[in-house]
């Protein structure tokens, strides 16, 4: 008997000039092993450490805030912090350092300052969107704790998406994630606890190609720039002070907690070598039809060297990222490439012909 496979049409995109927007790359804090996700006494100060997330801050952040606030507070180290209005630190003010603030908040703590050297174009505003918990190192021994984390940060989503949280209007969609295989989306954890399973269908661009595919229809995508307006909102609406500036040293500070979400900024401050930058090429789309941009997809490439001969790992994804204040139609975010070590200097513009090659080559564009 013919196994019969549901068959979605979907509409392409176009990549012609006219239709492609800013071009942006940014660098994943990527440490290796798994996110640093744990609490030390340095001298007179007591330490929560949150960075280094890779290309999962965002599908990670808020569950990652939960679990190391839990974790600080419920230690004899936090013991004080059985007072509420015990003064405490935040250093970032990237995605991580303001759910940090929100947890933080949320639970009653009312003395919260944030040390951030830079607020805006941030790696936090320009990530992609799609929740999937790949592109980051995991230690196998540690998966159970970031499926935990994943699971949670999934609920905070899911209900933002449902309009169930008050503190965040939009940000969060429900919207179907397609790849090549369940393998690919790193999302297998979460069937049945708080996704549905995947399963296979027929995409049909409507021009004579047609790709095999796995989809979660309870896939999430998250609108990077929008929620991180959303958790600034939340900030100054509690009166969270924040200073901006560069922090040299934990000593600087005059609080003894101190919860550092520095991201790539932990190499200075806390000295940790594991912690690399991850190269990412972005490009934004415009003059698109917004109706047509109501899923996401990652497909992976194999490896190949950069112009400045540095590794590569290629792949294609686009999400229907759409940047607050921008018109309906400017709509959309393709990428993507993975080169660890990657820096300014280097910045492997040939990448973005690469991206737009592999677009027009996935959707069957001639
Ligand atoms: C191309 C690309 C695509 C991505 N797509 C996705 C995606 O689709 N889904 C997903 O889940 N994730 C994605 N990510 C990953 C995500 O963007 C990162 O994991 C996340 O932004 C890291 O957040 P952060 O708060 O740790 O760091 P950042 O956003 O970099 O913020 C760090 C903060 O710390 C401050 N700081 C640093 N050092 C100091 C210091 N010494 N003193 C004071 N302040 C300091 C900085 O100024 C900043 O405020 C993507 C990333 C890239 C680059």
């Amino acid at each position: 008997m013919t196994e019969l496979i549901e068959i979605r049409k979907i509409i392409p995109p176009s990549f012609k000039q006219e239709n492609l927007g800013e071009r942006i790359l940014c660098y994943r804090p990527m440490k290796h092993g798994m996110p640093h996700l744990g609490i030390e006494q340095k001298g007179s100060k007591v330490i929560a450490h949150n960075y280094g997330h890779g290309g999962s801050g965002w599908t990670l952040g808020p569950g990652s805030a939960k679990y190391v606030n839990s974790l600080l507070i419920d230690s004899p180290l936090g013991n004080e912090l059985s007072n509420k209005s015990t003064p405490i630190a935040i250093i970032g003010a990237g995605l991580v350092g303001l759910f940090t603030a929100y947890d933080l908040t949320k639970r009653g703590y009312s003395n919260i300052a944030i040390y951030a050297e830079k607020l805006d174009s941030l790696a936090s505003h320009n990530a992609g969107g799609l929740l999937a918990p790949v592109s980051m190192d995991n230690d196998h021994a540690m998966q159970a704790i970031i499926d935990q984390i994943g699971i949670d940060a999934y609920r905070f989503y899911d209900d933002v998406a449902r309009d169930k949280n008050s503190d965040f209007k939009q940000g969060a969609r429900l919207v179907p994630s397609y790849f090549n295989s369940r393998e690919d989306s790193g999302l297998e954890a979460y069937v049945g606890k708080v996704m549905n399973p995947a399963k296979e269908v027929m995409l049909d661009f409507g021009n004579g190609m047609t790709r095999k595919m796995v989809v979660y229809d309870d896939g999430i995508f998250m609108n990077t720039a929008l929620l991180m307006s959303e958790l600034h909102d939340f900030v100054n609406a509690h009166h969270i002070n924040i200073v901006v500036g560069k922090i040299n040293a934990f000593d600087e500070l005059k609080e003894k907690f101190i919860f550092n979400c520095s991201g790539l900024g932990a190499v200075e401050l806390a000295k940790d070598t594991a912690l690399v930058p991850v190269q990412g090429h972005l490009i934004m789309l415009k003059n698109q039809v917004p109706e047509n941009m109501n899923y996401m997809i990652l497909v992976y490439f194999g490896e190949g060297k950069t112009e400045a001969n540095q590794k590569v790992k290629r792949s294609f994804y686009i999400f229907p990222k759409h940047l607050p204040d921008s018109a309906p139609q400017d709509i959309g975010v393709i990428g993507g490439t993975f080169i660890e070590g990657g820096s300014p200097d280097k910045p492997n513009l040939k990448e973005y012909d690469s991206i737009i090659d592999e677009a027009n080559a996935f959707f069957g564009i001639k």
